[in-house]
């Protein structure tokens, strides 16, 4: 299947790569796009070297390929959701081991690390990664792996990878960094010296709010022996047919995304002028606290906005629901504009004392900003505001 050898390749531009792939298992037929592969098994001894989709299926090394090609790195395993992609890094660890987590962390990884591992042994501490004492509490605790995020969801807090990773290659540490909301387009962890580069392909990789999947990028042959492993011993494996859609949903990625951060960083400037907002969230606005770091470790910044109204839960509620295009949902990433209201929805399972230290207060919203005019997005917004005061 074409020629992997490790010889200087030609790095074509990013909007070629997503849409050419290396590998599309159709040279019988001169089939443009890859066909999907839904069989569970393959006959012993065949030339890909498949035996069983649990552990691998060609729809899986397409897509695969396109997402080492776009992380500009050697190896990426595909999961079954971002989730079970967290699983398979976890589950490579032993009871007693320690995970140092940013506290920021998505809802969903605070809980599989809470609700279901800690009782398997495995220990968890939460820090502010952007506190400048992280070196002494990474050399005191000496953890097994630590996890970041950056944005952070929602408040997109900006963690310094580069700094992190510096320090704990060092004490050869793996650092895990959760790319899902600035996507390998804008931000390459691997690039600044992480182990694991870890996304949520069900978001902006696959664009179009129809399948779930994970992935996971690194340059190292262990760890990818260890996620396969995973994969296969654990189950977490895609289906083709999901793989198949996000490969096709990735071809327009470079795309969606102009447009979409585009529209989100006019939405953050309009939303700023209007009293009825108490502060914008935009990691490349000046007044992001990080706005300096974000600039430097990111490309653009993204197609997130986070707003604080100065209102009630209610009132705050009632501003969602009076919202025409921005549907009411979890998730992101789609072309479609959502709203979410963390508080209840996304981090309904985290304590309220958590929440309120990493300032999720009953009035904030996160707007995942779609490809719709930006004309018609503003005018909603606005006239959801006029609704409530
Ligand atoms: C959605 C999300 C996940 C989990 O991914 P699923 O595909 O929903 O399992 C993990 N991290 C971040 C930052 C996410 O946004």
């Amino acid at each position: 299947m074409g020629s992997v050898k490790k010889e200087k390749v030609i790095r074509t531009g990013v909007n070629t790569r997503v849409i050419h792939h290396k590998e599309n298992f159709s040279k019988e037929t001169g089939s443009v796009m890859p066909p999907i592969f839904p069989t569970s098994t393959f006959v012993h001894g065949n030339e890909g070297g498949f035996d069983y989709t649990r552990s691998g299926n060609p729809n899986f090394r397409i897509l695969e390929s396109v997402l080492s090609d776009l992380e500009e790195c050697q190896f990426a395993c595909v999961f079954s959701s971002g989730v079970a992609a967290i699983t398979a890094i976890v589950s490579s660890l032993k009871a007693g081991d320690l995970i140092l987590c940013e506290e920021n962390l998505y809802g969903c990884t605070v809980r599989l690390f809470e609700q279901v591992f800690n009782s398997f042994g495995l220990k968890t501490l939460w820090v502010d990664f952007t506190k400048s004492n992280f070196k002494e509490v990474i050399a005191k605790h000496k953890p097994a792996l630590i996890w970041i995020e950056s944005p952070t969801n929602p408040l997109l807090k900006i963690i310094d990878i580069e700094a992190i990773c510096n320090f704990s290659n060092k004490m050869q540490i793996p650092v895990v960094v959760d790319n899902t909301f600035a996507t390998p387009l804008l931000q390459r962890p691997l690039k600044l010296g992480a182990t694991l580069s870890l996304t949520s392909t069900t978001k902006y990789i696959n664009g179009h709010s129809d399948a779930l999947g994970g992935a996971i990028c690194t340059e190292s042959t262990a760890w990818k022996e260890k996620l396969n492993f995973a994969q296969k011993a654990l189950g977490l494996n895609p289906s083709p047919f999901d793989c198949w859609l996000i490969n096709r949903g990735i071809k327009t990625l470079p795309l969606r995304l102009e447009r979409q951060i585009n529209n989100a960083s006019k939405i953050a400037n309009q939303l700023a002028e209007n009293p009825v907002i108490k502060f914008v969230r935009y990691p490349f606005r000046n007044d992001h606290p990080q706005c300096k770091l974000a600039k430097k470790q990111m490309t653009l910044g993204g197609a997130i906005v986070t707003a604080a109204l100065n209102t009630s839960q209610a009132k705050t509620f009632s501003f969602c629901k009076s919202l025409r295009f921005f549907k009411m949902a979890e998730s992101l990433g789609g072309i479609e504009s959502l709203v979410c209201h963390p508080a209840t929805m996304t981090h309904a399972s985290v304590s309220k004392e958590t929440k309120l230290k990493i300032g999720i207060t009953d009035s904030l919203i996160r707007l995942s900003v779609g490809c719709e005019n930006i004309e018609d997005l503003i005018a909603d917004l606005n006239q959801a505001l006029e609704s409530i005061s």
